[in-house]
């Protein structure tokens, strides 16, 4: 594989993933801790099939992209990914890691403990 996960930035991927956005095909699930879910449906030979796509945040806030279709088997990148990333950009969904504390429950008594820490 290669070095480095940088989006193809060609047109022609653009445009399909933007159309996947517009069209509603991918759409934003949930955010389970620091793994955004999403999911897309297929077209044409895959008509019916649902693709997983996960963006997993790195502790360097950088995004380890995942998607159960056929391309991204076989590349660092596919449409659906290039979708999501316009998805998280339009809903501005949360790209920082966040250290997870068990449930969410916790993370109330966490953000105490941070304010009450003013020097
Ligand atoms: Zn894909």
């Amino acid at each position: 594989m290669w070095g480095s996960v940088v989006f193809m930035m060609n047109e022609v991927m653009i445009g399909r993933a933007k159309k996947l956005v517009d069209d509603g095909d991918v759409e934003y699930v949930n955010t389970n801790g620091n793994t955004l879910n999403f999911q897309g449906k297929g077209h044409n030979v895959s008509k019916g099939e649902v693709y997983i796509i996960t963006a997993e945040i790195q502790q360097n806030n950088e995004m380890a992209w995942s998607c159960s279709c056929h391309h991204a088997q076989f590349n660092d990148e596919c449409k659906h990914m290039l979708a999501c990333s316009m998805i998280i950009d339009n809903k501005e969904l949360r790209t920082e890691y966040k250290i997870i504390v068990g449930d969410d429950d916790v993370v109330g008594s966490v953000e105490l403990t941070i304010k009450s820490d003013d020097d």
